[in-house]
Order: structure tokens, then C-alpha cells, then sequence
């Protein structure tokens, strides 16, 4: 009975460890089918704007007025643009997701960052001229630990968001609040919203909503990824309030040191 017993502890024992290891090239598995979709949605975005771009510079020689020359120069700018927002974007999105590179925190001044991303924000020419950005400011005392600029990167991604998003002279609204462990942003806009199928993606690369007046926007689909990396490696959590037609409120709640 004794042996009987040993046996059947090892059986158990090794089907654990087996499963163990199977959960483990599961997941490896999957890692490595998400990379490969990845690179292939990259080089995919890529394309379009590069292609257009040589496009624009082969029919350069061939333009017959000044006016089509200025328009041939104007969308070789826009694609070049594009081109230059999606690299630097990946260049973000690739540092701010290395799990082996976690960046040294600091104590960070919440109403300092407001304040400077306010007057940034605030300064630029159109289109964030068209809207009234109001900042409620927390209290001066209220700190948050985080790498240097990934507070101010969170907020003008979810600003310029509302922003684009939202019809022109809408007001966009940054509220605070704080509680003794945690404090919490709400960016709330009265834009387009975001239908509920769209908010089960807005977090993944490369992810542009379906809505065909969002799409005429620019943009690259990696600003909320960003986003929603850098608040996880923050300790904090983010969630999304929105219906379409009635605006979005993008909620980051962030531990206070
Ligand atoms: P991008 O704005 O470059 O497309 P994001 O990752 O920042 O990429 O956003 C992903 C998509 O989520 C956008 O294409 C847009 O459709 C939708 N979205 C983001 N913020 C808002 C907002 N405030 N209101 C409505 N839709 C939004």
C-alpha cells in the first residue's frame, strides 16, 4: 500500500509539473504570435504613408501649376509627418513597455505637471486653440512616484485625445481628485464617445475606432497603448466612461508616495 501510495504521488506530481510546463510554452507561444502580428501591423502602417510619400515625390517633376506643386508638397509633408509619429511613437511604445529597462521614479509634483502641460497645451497653434481646456489644479502637496515625464506624456495623450475627438469650441476637462492612498485624473471631453465594441479594443496597438469622422483625424492608434503602459508600470489603473454621441471621460488613478 506503502508503494502503491508513492506511485500514485509521483504520477500526481509529475502530471503537475507537466501542466506547469505546458501553461509555460502556452504562454510563450502566445508572446511570440503577438510579436509576429505585431511586426507585420508595423511594417502594414508603414507602408501606406511611405508608399504615398514616393508617390508624392515621383509626381513632384510633373506638376503643372504652382497651386498643384504646393498641393503635391503639402501631402508629402503630411505623409512624411505621419511616417516620423508612427517611429517615434514605436520608439515610446518600446521603451515604456521593457520589462528589463524599468526607468528610475521620483517624487512628482501632480500640480506641476498640470500646470506646465496646461500652458504647453494652451500655447500651441490649432487645432487645440479651438477648445477651452479647463484644469482643476490639485492641491501642491499632492505627489506621485513615476519616471520623469511619463505624467506629462499621459496627460497630453489623453488631452490632445479629447481634443481631436471632440467638435470644435467643446470644452475639455481635466479634474482632480485625492484620497489618502490614491490620486485620481479625469480627462472628460464632449466629443464623438466611443461605442462599446471600440472601448474593449482602445488599448491595443494600433487600435482606430471604427467611427468614420474619429478616422479623418490623424493618427497612429499607439497614443492610448502608450498610455495604458505607463500607468501600469506605475502602480496605477485606467478605465474609460463613454457612450457615442455624449463624450468620454478617461479616468488614471495613480498611488500618491
Ligand atoms: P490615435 O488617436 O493616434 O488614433 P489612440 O491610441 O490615442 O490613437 O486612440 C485610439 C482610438 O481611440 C482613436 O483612433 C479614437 O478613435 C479613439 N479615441 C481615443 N480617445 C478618444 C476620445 N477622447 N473620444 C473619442 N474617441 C477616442
Amino acid at each position: 500500500a506503502a508503494d502503491l501510495g508513492r506511485d500514485f504521488g509521483r504520477v500526481v506530481h509529475n502530471s503537475r509539473a507537466y501542466l506547469r510546463q505546458r501553461a509555460a510554452v502556452d504562454s510563450l507561444r502566445e508572446l511570440e504570435a503577438h510579436k509576429s502580428r505585431l511586426i507585420a501591423t508595423v511594417a502594414h502602417e508603414l507602408k501606406n504613408p511611405l508608399s504615398a510619400f514616393r508617390w508624392n515625390i515621383e509626381s513632384l517633376p510633373y506638376a503643372e501649376s504652382e497651386e498643384e506643386y504646393a498641393e503635391v508638397l503639402t501631402a508629402l509633408t503630411r505623409n512624411r509627418d505621419r511616417t516620423e509619429k508612427i517611429v517615434a511613437d514605436l520608439a515610446t511604445l518600446s521603451k515604456v513597455s521593457d520589462p528589463d529597462h524599468l526607468p528610475t521614479t521620483e517624487p512628482v509634483q501632480v500640480a506641476h505637471v498640470l500646470s506646465e502641460v496646461h500652458s504647453q497645451l494652451s500655447a500651441e497653434a490649432p487645432p487645440n486653440d479651438s477648445h477651452e481646456l479647463v484644469f482643476d489644479m490639485p492641491p501642491d502637496d499632492v505627489y506621485v512616484t513615476m519616471a520623469p515625464g511619463d505624467l506629462d506624456r499621459v496627460l497630453i495623450n489623453l488631452v490632445t485625445n479629447a481634443i481631436k475627438y471632440s467638435p470644435e469650441g467643446g470644452q475639455v476637462t481635466v479634474s482632480t481628485r485625492t484620497s489618502p492612498a490614491w490620486f485620481e485624473l479625469r480627462v472628460t471631453d464632449q466629443g464623438l464617445g466611443i461605442s462599446p465594441d471600440d472601448q474593449d479594443r482602445l488599448f491595443t496597438e494600433f487600435f482606430r475606432s471604427t467611427n468614420p469622422t474619429a478616422l479623418k483625424q490623424p493618427g497612429t492608434g499607439l497614443g492610448l497603448t502608450i498610455v495604458s503602459r505607463i500607468v501600469g508600470r506605475s502602480g496605477g489603473l485606467i478605465s474609460v466612461d463613454s457612450a457615442p454621441g455624449s463624450g468620454s471621460t478617461f479616468r488614471v488613478t495613480l498611488p500618491i508616495v
